[in-house]
C-alpha cells in the first residue's frame, strides 16, 4: 500500500507552553509525559526533545507531517499545560533530533553558559524566541545531554 506524498514530508514543529502542574507532582508528571511520548512517537516516528526550564515546556517534534500535526493537535489539548504557542513550523529537510526519542531536560545552574551564549540568561522568555533561536536553544541542549550520557558511560 502507497503512502499518501505528505506522509514522507519530514515536518518540524516547535512550540512552548506554560507548565500547569503543581509543583510536588512535576517530576513525576513530566516523568509520565516522557513515557507516553517515547510509547506514542515511536509507533509514529515522531523524534525531537522536551525542554522543562522554569514553568516553561519548550518541545521540537520532527517527523512525517500528519504525525506530527496530529501529535500535536492531542499535546495542545493536554490539562497539564496552557497557552501553547507554535515558534516553528516548517518542513525539513532532515532531523536536527533523530536519535532523541523524546528525553525530557530540565536546565540546571551549570547550564547557564548555554542561555548566556544565547542571550537568555536575564529573563527565560520563549514567547518572545524566533523559531532559529529556539532551535539553536534545543540543539544546544541536545549537545549537552549526548555528552553527559558518553561521559556516564565512560
Ligand atoms: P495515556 O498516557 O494513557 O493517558 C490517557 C489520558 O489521560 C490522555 O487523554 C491523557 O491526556 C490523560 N492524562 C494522563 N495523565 C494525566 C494527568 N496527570 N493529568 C491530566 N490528564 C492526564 N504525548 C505524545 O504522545 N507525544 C509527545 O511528544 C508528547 N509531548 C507532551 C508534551 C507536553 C508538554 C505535555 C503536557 C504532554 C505531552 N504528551 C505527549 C502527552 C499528550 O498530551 C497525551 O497525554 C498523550 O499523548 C496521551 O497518551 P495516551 O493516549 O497513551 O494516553
Amino acid at each position: 500500500m502507497g503512502r499518501t506524498p505528505g506522509s514522507r514530508t519530514l515536518h518540524q514543529l516547535i512550540y512552548t507552553s506554560r507548565v500547569r502542574i503543581p509543583w510536588p507532582d512535576q517530576d513525576r508528571e513530566v516523568e509520565s509525559i516522557v513515557h507516553a511520548s517515547i510509547r506514542n512517537n515511536r509507533l509514529v516516528d515522531v523524534t525531537g526533545l522536551l525542554l522543562v526550564h522554569e514553568g516553561w515546556f519548550v518541545q521540537a517534534l520532527e517527523g512525517p507531517t500528519e504525525a506530527v500535526l496530529a501529535t500535536y493537535s492531542r499535546i495542545s489539548e493536554d490539562p497539564r499545560h496552557e497557552d501553547c504557542k507554535v515558534l516553528h513550523a516548517a518542513p525539513a529537510e532532515r532531523r536536527s533530533f533523530e536519535d532523541w526519542n523524546m528525553c525530557a531536560r530540565r536546565m540546571t545552574p551549570a547550564d547557564d553558559a548555554i542561555l548566556e551564549t544565547l542571550s537568555m540568561r536575564a529573563s527565560f522568555e520563549p514567547y518572545a524566541l524566533t523559531g532559529l533561536q529556539v532551535l539553536r536553544l534545543l540543539k544546544s541542549v541536545r549537545g549537552i545531554q549526548r555528552r553527559t550520557q558518553l561521559a556516564a558511560l565512560g
